[in-house]
């Protein structure tokens, strides 16, 4: 079988892989699509390949398609099933784990990644322990699945933390993918929403996802834009999924009196004056990482029946052989979604 490798230093490629097959409670799953998510430009530009115990993973942790074979003892999940794939293993025992929180198991030896430590979704197939899968709604597209294994879903849970509806204004700070999947989803919820970026291009797509205004940060004092858009207020609410320290700022800072602001885009680092920016404020300052197995069968279902357009946001469909070059092309800076698709 087909498999994407990463080398090292932005090198992909395609190679042979050995066949698999799925042992006790896992199932062997025909990859039919399976995204690019910004989180793994760590793993492809870092300087040595993706491996575990010296040996080399695929790739890839949002993956989507159909199960094709069964190992012993799998219950639920039969042949032909559509499925999403949830990128994360733990103990299966601990508190978390039994809620479908498996990345928060707190059994450090037992915690893995589909992608990571573990073989991913860059491949022909995959094979997934049962817990992991979650069904995809009849009327989703495997792309729109793969968006939300990572991307998209963690843009819902986020929103669910901080309790969007109808009567937020709500400013979202990035429109990658995921700032892009809370803009179509904000608005679904209600929201009336303000994106920022400093692309041109994503702003558009910004814009075509149903944002009520959009700013361009690269023209200057962002917060004073929001309050002139908001009777002066600030936002009800915010998001950051650019992950950078200045905008983690510029969010908190363009947030009301009393608002609510989520901290999504990660890494790096960011310094607060506790007084002015979040105490004389009453600020409520959150944090919201992915989401649970039940939080993305929440999400895929909320998008199947609100019919919310994640497809219009897909600018890249590669196939598994041109995935090196979707790599190169994502990491240079495209905008929208990137993934690799199977017939
Ligand atoms: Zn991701
Ligand atoms: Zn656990």
């Amino acid at each position: 079988m087909r498999g994407v490798v990463f080398r090292g230093n932005s090198v992909a490629e395609v190679i042979d892989y050995p066949d698999i097959a799925p042992g006790p409670e896992q199932v062997l799953i025909k990859l039919r699509s399976s995204g690019l998510c910004g989180s793994d430009f760590g793993r492809y530009r870092g300087e040595g390949p993706n491996e575990h115990s010296g040996e080399l993973r695929r790739p890839g942790h949002e993956p989507c398609g159909e199960i094709v074979g069964l190992g012993t003892g799998v219950v639920g999940r039969k042949i032909g099933d559509r499925v999403i794939q949830h990128h994360y293993e733990g103990c299966r025992e601990c508190d978390y784990c039994l809620t479908g929180w498996q990345q928060l198991c707190q059994v450090a030896e037992k915690k893995e990644y589909y992608g990571g430590s573990m073989h991913g979704g860059h491949g022909d197939y995959m094979v997934a322990h049962q817990s992991t899968c979650v069904p995809l709604p009849d009327d989703l597209d495997f792309e729109v699945g793969a968006y939300l294994a990572c991307g998209a879903s963690t843009a819902f849970q986020a929103l669910k933390k901080l309790d969007i509806s109808g009567r937020d204004t709500l400013a979202v700070f990035g429109q990658g993918p995921v700032g892009l999947a809370a803009t179509m989803f904000g608005t679904e919820m209600g929201a009336r929403i303000i994106a920022v970026d400093i692309s041109p291009e994503r702003l558009e797509m910004a814009a075509n996802s149903g944002a009520w205004a959009t700013i361009d940060a690269s023209n200057g004092d962002v917060p004073e834009q929001i309050r002139e858009l908001t009777h002066g207020t600030g936002a009800d609410a915010t998001l950051e999924a650019a992950g950078l320290a200045a905008t983690r700022v510029v969010a908190v800072e363009s947030t009301r009196i009393f608002g609510r602001s989520c901290l999504v885009g990660e890494g790096g680092e960011v310094t607060y004056q506790p007084t002015p920016h979040i105490i004389h404020r009453h600020l409520t300052l959150l944090g919201s990482w992915t989401f649970s197995t039940f939080g993305l069968a929440e999400a895929a279902r909320f998008a199947a029946q609100r019919k919310v357009p994640l497809a219009s946001v897909i600018t890249s469909r590669s196939t598994i052989e041109e995935a090196p070059l979707a790599y190169e092309n994502f990491s240079s800076g495209a905008p929208g979604k990137f993934v690799i698709n199977w017939d």
